[in-house]
């Protein structure tokens, strides 16, 4: 079966194409600036050339048309025709209390998306809104959600609950719901299977850094804690996001400043996290050369980033009682030799022993980075949400046909 996986934002939509056969890419690409006066359209079949144009593509429809005929493209395409694709897999951000798993797009799912638009008013609108586009341009084609959130409805009250009046979760669902669950699923799973070990017996901790960054606690195959909360702020620092803070600050700095509530908000989300300390960049890579050079804010960023990072490291083995096994993913998990130096050095409490020769070797397949007396397996293991997402919509769509 052919799968077609989108990830729309509300400018943008990402998508990619897979043989579910072999479970390999036959193309992926991006639209950009949907909406804007120039749309890019970058299309990358696999083992041909890479494709760019600028065109102009109003809404996300029209961005699922083009996207579709780049893929039956004479030159650039990598199927006969649109019937070849037999299913869509959407990224779905927020799943509310609704979905603890993926779910075929009906009339009732789709109803309950929008229902989640307040709790996630910049995403669920695009996905919303890719789903549609994909509705109207297959209309015959099974439509599939993943949910970012889903993976965390595993957790239990005492987690997901914040010691605020209890009428907040009641009216409103005021609670944690995490994010990045399509990931940390598919790399502790991962791990496991790396390991040769049953998920059910490992306690994992899954640290995804990215531009947004969370640590997952798994236990058992299941997510029992996240950091990040009801929105993606909570938790670590990140490249552009304050993470923790004392709620108090909120109030205090919007009367001091005279500050709204959507500047405050888009200071916290955008105007704070590593890019707020070292006055440089949010990007890892640039904190970490600056670092390397002597300069100073670049260096506190760093180690605040690590410290944060590793003090939730620790609170996550106490919520489980230990830790067999720590993954690290995601752009900067994925690839900062250095931090993962960092963190590891400080955790031979708890038993890490980092091999650094091989915390050197860079490859896109899943590796151990400590050594073989290491107590706790310390695991790199390069993330697949898209893959996670043609899995979900193939197994899914495979059981209406039986
Ligand atoms: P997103 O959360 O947007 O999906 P990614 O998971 O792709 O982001 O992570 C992007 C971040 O990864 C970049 O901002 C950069 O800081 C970091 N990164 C990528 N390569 C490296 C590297 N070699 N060293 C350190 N950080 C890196």
């Amino acid at each position: 079966m052919k799968v077609l996986v989108i990830n729309a934002g509300s400018s943008s939509l990402k998508y990619q194409l897979y043989d579910m056969k072999d479970e390999s890419v036959l193309a992926k690409g991006l639209v950009e600036r949907i909406g804007m006066d120039s749309s890019i359209v970058t299309h990358k079949p696999a083992g041909l050339a890479e494709v760019s144009e600028v065109s102009e593509i109003l809404e996300h429809t029209t961005a699922v048309r083009k996207v579709l005929s780049l893929l039956t493209d004479k030159e650039h395409g990598v199927i006969g025709s649109v019937d070849e694709i037999e299913a869509v897999g959407h990224r779905v951000v927020h799943g509310g209390e609704y979905f603890g798993e993926s779910a075929l797009v009906d009339g009732d799912v789709k109803t309950k998306i929008r229902q989640l638009f307040d709790l996630a008013p910049l995403h669920n609108p695009a996905s919303m809104m890719g789903i549609k586009a994909a509705e109207s341009n297959m209309p015959h084609v099974p439509q599939v959600v993943v949910f970012d959130t889903a993976f965390h409805q595993s957790m239990p009250e005492n987690a997901y609950l914040y010691a605020i009046p209890r009428v907040l979760y009641k009216k409103h669902k005021v609670r944690r719901y995490g994010a990045h669950g399509t990931s940390h699923e598919f790399v502790s799973k991962a791990a496991a299977e790396f390991l040769d070990r049953p998920i059910e017996e490992l306690k994992i901790i899954s640290c995804h850094i990215g531009n947004g960054a969370s640590l997952t606690a798994v236990q058992e195959g299941r997510s029992i804690d996240t950091s990040m909360g009801m929105t993606p702020l909570e938790g670590l620092m990140m490249g552009t996001r304050s993470g923790d803070l004392d709620p108090a600050i909120v109030p205090y700095v919007m009367n001091k400043e005279e500050l709204t509530v959507n500047e405050v908000n888009s200071m916290l989300n955008k105007h704070s996290g590593l890019l707020a300390i070292s006055g440089i960049s949010s990007d890892m890579r640039e904190i970490t050369e600056g670092m390397q050079k002597g300069d100073a804010n670049s260096k506190l960023a760093f180690e605040m980033y690590e410290y944060r990072l590793r003090k939730y490291i620790g609170s996550y083995a106490a919520v489980m009682n230990g830790v067999d096994v720590i993954v690290f993913t995601a752009g900067v998990g994925e690839n900062s030799v250095v931090l993962r130096k960092k963190v590891c050095e400080n955790l031979t409490y708890l038993g890490v022993e980092l091999d650094e020769e091989l915390n050197e070797i860079r490859s896109g397949e899943p590796r151990r980075i400590s050594t073989a007396n290491s107590k706790v397996q310390v695991l790199v293991v390069p993330t697949n949400e898209e893959l996670v997402i043609a899995r979900d919509t193939n197994r899914i769509v495979q059981g209406l046909k039986s």
